[in-house]
């Protein structure tokens, strides 16, 4: 029997990297592959790019340089390494990445990494194998399912796609053409592969998707469901305690998700719902399709289905004509919304896209004035959140034992790390906390006295973890 290859991946990027990260592990275990931690001992290395921000995608060229001298280390010591680059920069640069990287082996695009095996076969006779196109095929009908341990090694919280792709073509925006056409998967897929994870072990999912409450795939009655009626169905499958969902567009609430805050308890209160900017004359330029009045309603609407509703949003500071009078109206949505979290990050040309073309550029030095300001402001709104919890009893979901020894760590609703001093039996298990403290970002407390599962959460407490 052959021994084991070693492969490395490093993913950058999206949560919807991190999950595609696990499918080509999953892919090459059967290729007789073992995951390393260090790349310079790899017989395969991928990197799994970004290209949402120049920054992401600059990285690429940078470690590239560092693996050629691992490449050529392993040549020296006659072994052979391999290297390949997947995801939104192999699919929007894979010509430029054979042309500027040499030490490429194989390029492939993020709907295709179910052909890698063959992709290296064909990289292991000498030629460079590059695949960009968007195949006719699925690729989740390729895949192979995660084996039970790798599933228990990834721990009690995991990430499901359900929807991929985006058709809104917001001006600033890369997604559409790197990502494709926007699809669904079929609701029986989804509870098949939410099943298995739950039968090992796995006590939180979070659907995933560019657009996930876009999300429209057919049902087990033939007809198109809604993501809300996707997480009543999940919801029911013994073993998952929490549910989340992310990322969601504003103009895609529709009622049955608003419905499943309302009626399901497994439904964590905490939405990602980006808005990018407070101005609707930005808005209007970054073709987001609603106004600010349009996205306050929305949250009104949530807020009525769940009182405990909380937000994080993304923003972008410095689009092309933002003015001092449009940047304002960005920290005053910030202000009126009161997030719990939130990204903030500075406009980057991406090429391709409408907005790169755009003239009005705002200087280097207003940008980082101004997101030194939004980040400023959202850091108080989430330390007041945070500070909020102090003296309150949560659930959290427990998921590792942290770096403090005898302490466990693990989740609120509002995914706040908490700390607590217990033995490792309470992993996986939902478990109510009173918080004391607040050190940086995460909150100290111990179990609760009556410690026990949340009505709501007491059914899947005892069965799969
Ligand atoms: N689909 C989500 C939505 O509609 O908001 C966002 C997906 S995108 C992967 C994540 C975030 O990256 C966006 O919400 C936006 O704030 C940011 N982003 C996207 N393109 C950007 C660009 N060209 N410059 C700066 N930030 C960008
Ligand atoms: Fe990009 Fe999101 Fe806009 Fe789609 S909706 S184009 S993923 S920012």
């Amino acid at each position: 029997m052959k021994p084991p290859r070693k492969l490395h991946i490093k993913s950058y990027g999206c949560q919807m990297n991190v999950y595609d990260a696990q499918r080509m592990v999953d892919t090459l275990s059967g290729e007789g592959f073992v995951e390393t931690a260090s790349a310079d001992d790899a017989d395969l290395v991928i990197l799994n790019t970004c290209h949402i921000r120049e920054k992401a995608s600059e990285k690429v060229y940078s470690e590239l340089g560092r693996l050629r001298a691992a490449k050529e280390d392993a040549a020296r010591s006659g072994r052979e390494m391999r290297i390949a680059v997947a995801g939104c920069v192999a699919q929007a640069e894979g010509e430029e990445i054979i042309r500027r990287a040499p030490v490429v082996d194989v390029v492939v695009g993020p709907q295709s990494y179910h052909h890698l095996p063959d992709l290296l076969r064909r990289a292991e006779t000498g030629a460079r194998a590059i695949e960009t196109e968007f195949p006719a095929e699925d690729k989740f009908a390729f895949l192979p399912q995660p084996r039970p341990d790798a599933i228990r090694a990834r721990g009690i919280s995991a990430f499901v796609t359900v929807q991929e792709g985006c058709d809104k073509f917001c001006t600033f925006c890369v997604v559409p053409y790197t990502r494709g056409a926007e699809v669904s998967r079929p609701v029986a897929k989804i509870v098949d592969d939410v099943k298995r994870l739950a039968d090992n072990g796995v006590r939180e999912i979070t659907l995933i998707g560019q657009n996930v409450n876009a999300y429209h795939g057919e049902g087990t009655d033939g007809r198109s469901w809604p993501l809300g009626k996707l997480l009543h169905r999940i919801a029911e499958i013994p073993g998952v305690a929490r549910l989340r969902y992310s990322t969601s567009h504003p103009n895609d609430v529709e009622e049955s998700l608003i419905a499943a805050h309302r009626d399901l308890p497994a439904l964590m209160p905490f939405v990602h719902l980006p808005v990018q900017s407070g101005s609707d004359r930005i808005l209007a330029a970054m073709n987001r399709k609603h106004t600010v009045r349009d996205y306050r309603k929305v949250i009104d609407r949530f807020r009525a289905a769940r009182q405990d509703i909380a937000f994080s949003s993304d923003f972008i500071v410095g689009f092309p004509g933002e003015t001092r009078e449009d940047f304002s109206a960005t920290l005053a949505l910030a202000t009126q919304i009161g997030y719990a979290a939130a990204y903030s990050f500075k406009y980057s040309p991406r090429p391709g896209t409408p907005a790169a073309e755009m003239r009005e550029t705002v200087s280097a030095a207003d940008m980082d004035e101004r997101l030194e300001r939004l980040q400023g402001l959202i850091d108080s709104q989430q330390s007041a959140f945070n500070k909020a919890a102090i003296g309150n009893t949560v659930d959290v979901l427990f998921e590792r034992a942290a770096r403090n020894p005898g302490q466990i760590v693990g989740r609120t609703a509002y995914l706040q790390p908490a700390h607590v001093m217990a033995s490792a039996d309470i992993i996986g298990q939902v478990l109510p906390v009173r918080i004391d403290s607040l050190e940086r970002y995460s909150l100290l407390g111990e179990l609760a006295p009556s410690a026990h599962p949340t009505p709501a959460e007491s059914s899947q407490t005892t069965t799969g973890a």
